[in-house]
């Protein structure tokens, strides 16, 4: 029996972490398999972005990569967003595990960190209700909620969006500096309150995952608006922070470039995990006493069609409908954005007619100096040379409002697998994914009525943007908790009714998305997940 681990974990991802650090807080051991693409050699310069800019010889390479990659040429896609040290994070995801879909675009990471190696770090918790709506019990997700605050370090929410983003109870680090930009709509925002408030409109500082004070060994954060390229000063939280202090901690066994197809609970409760290596194609099964699922919601529905393909022909899907929308600040024009800020979120608002946070829509407000002009100039309708003269006017006034809707269940968002010629599974996700009518009038409308609020603010927005289904990076929903799909159920505490040594730590149970950050409450559940998979 020496070879029967005691629990596996599958994904490295933010999910796949906290079940590793949850089963090494409680004094066990865990081994973690995933295919666990790393960055190679990444530029982690440590400086700040307009110093790089005006003295750094590499900077080429590093804000567009060696071979231009970080260039969005064409269509804008998901993941144009990511930068030349970033681009890892999708590395193969097209050659290992194909989607198959003319309606749905998402974004998946076989990545040491999966996609939590490049997340936004918007981190909201769910109030009551959203979490009664995904099918979970609200008192264990905000003891989840608390333990996980103090372990990752988030800095505050403030102002009118508090309650949208946080429940109270939670610790919580000193709010983020806001840009001179943002503040100039936020100063606005407070004389005009009254007025906006009764048309639905909340706005107030972000939460995210960033620390504002030492934590550990990381450092606070250093406005080097250099988050989107290198997480060299760690104020950041990823998942790879935690994975690699377990792993030299010897509470975590790491098993990278294996990719599990599918597992089988036997009679005697022992499952066998049965994985090819990517590099070599051999095929390795591992055996454990309890296996925790924690691949992303996409990667979870293929492995649990393979595992039950006799009972599960088909899963539904969650994901959040995402626009953006690029603004002009009336107030910033000809200005200069300060040197020291952070690249992320600076300030999040709330559309909620009904004032009664009844599934919000939500709105995070980017400035955008970071992630380089030339991705906005060819958004432009002007020819390059005169853009650029133009845009060098404009550019410090850009506001990027990045909008996501509330999403759930209907039968015209599910997924299956197909026949596929690649050599690592013989199969391809196929995704169908469309929203009904009344969801995209709602969703329009209120995408309206949001920009006829920002102009009150004198930021005027140019115009909507949508990337297409799945672009929000928020997926969900594939087994709904407690609902029968031909006799697999999924129940709130992760575990499957016919392999009960199978746990799922990912968002796949999600009954709802409530349109916010999805990865905080993702680490809540995982956290609970592992927490009654040692207990059983
Ligand atoms: C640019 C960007 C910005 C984002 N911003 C935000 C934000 O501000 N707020 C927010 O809440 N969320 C944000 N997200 C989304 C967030 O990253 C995801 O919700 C989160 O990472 C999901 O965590 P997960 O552990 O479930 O899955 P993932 O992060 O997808 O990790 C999956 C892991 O499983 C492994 N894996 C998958 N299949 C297999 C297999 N068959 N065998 C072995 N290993 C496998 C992968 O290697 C990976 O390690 C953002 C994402 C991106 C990319």
């Amino acid at each position: 029996m020496d070879d029967i681990i005691d629990f596996i974990v599958i994904g490295s991802g933010p999910t796949g972490a906290e079940v590793a650090r949850t089963i090494s807080d409680a004094g066990k051991h865990a081994t973690m398999i995933d295919v666990g693409i790393n960055a190679e050699q990444a530029d982690n310069t440590d400086n700040d972005f307009l110093s790089i800019r005006e003295n750094y010889t590499n900077q080429k390479d590093l804000f567009l990569g060696k071979f231009y990659e970080s260039v969005p040429w064409g269509d804008i896609k998901t993941g144009a967003q990511l930068t030349p040290n970033r681009k890892f994070i999708i590395d193969l995801v097209d050659i290992i595990t194909p989607i198959i879909s003319s309606n749905f675009f998402p974004m998946e990471s076989l990545a040491y960190g999966g996609l939590g190696s490049g997340w936004g770090l918007g981190c909201y918790s769910y109030s009551k209700s959203e979490i009664e709506q995904i099918g979970l019990n609200y008192n264990l997700m905000n003891d989840a909620y608390n333990n996980l605050a103090k372990y990752v370090g988030i800095a505050s929410p403030d102002g009118d969006a508090f309650k949208y983003c946080m429940n109270n109870s939670q610790y919580l680090l000193p709010k983020l500096k806001m840009d001179n930009s943002i503040s100039k709509l936020y100063d606005i925002y407070l004389k005009k309150r009254e007025e906006l408030n009764n048309k639905g409109l909340f706005m107030g500082f972000p939460p995210l995952a960033i620390i504002t004070e030492n934590h550990n060994d990381r450092n606070k954060c250093n406005y080097f608006d250099m988050d989107f390229y290198t997480d060299v000063n760690k104020h950041s939280y990823r998942p790879w922070l935690t994975t690699n202090k377990l792993i030299e901690k010897g509470s975590l066994n790491y098993i990278s470039n294996h990719l599990v197809i599918d597992f089988k609970q036997d009679a005697d409760g022992i499952v066998s995990v049965n994985t090819t290596n990517i590099k070599t194609l051999a095929k390795v099964t591992y055996k454990c006493r309890k296996l925790i699922i924690a691949s992303g919601a996409l990667g979870t529905a293929r492995i649990l069609l393979r595992s039950f393909k006799d009972k599960l022909s088909r899963l539904s899907l969650l994901s959040n409908d995402y626009t953006y929308m690029p603004c002009l600040n009336l107030k910033m024009l000809g200005k200069p954005l300060e040197q020291f800020k952070t690249s992320m979120a600076q300030a999040v608002m709330f559309y909620d007619p009904t004032q009664k946070n009844e599934n919000p829509v939500s709105i995070a407000l980017f400035t955008y100096r970071s992630l380089l002009l030339y991705k906005l100039i060819k958004e432009s309708p002007l020819n390059f040379k005169d853009g650029l003269s133009i845009m060098n006017f404009l550019q410090s006034a850009f506001v990027i409002a990045g909008i996501h809707h509330p999403d759930s269940e209907s039968s015209k968002k599910y997924c299956n697998l197909v026949k596929n010629d690649n050599q690592y599974t013989s199969d391809a996700l196929f995704v169908s994914f469309s929203q009904k009518k009344e969801i995209m009038q709602r969703d329009n409308d209120n995408e309206k009525k949001l920009m006829s609020l920002m102009r009150k603010l004198y930021c005027f927005p140019i115009k909507r943007i949508k990337a297409g289904n799945g672009s929000s990076i928020h997926y969900a929903g594939i087994l709904p908790f407690n609902t029968s799909n031909n006799g697999v159920i999924l129940n709130e505490k992760g575990n499957i009714n016919i392999s009960n040594n199978v746990y799922i730590a990912d968002g796949s149970g999600f009954k709802y998305l409530p349109a916010k950050g999805i990865t905080f409450t993702l680490m809540a559940n995982a956290h609970n997940v592992a927490k009654n998979a040692i207990n059983s």
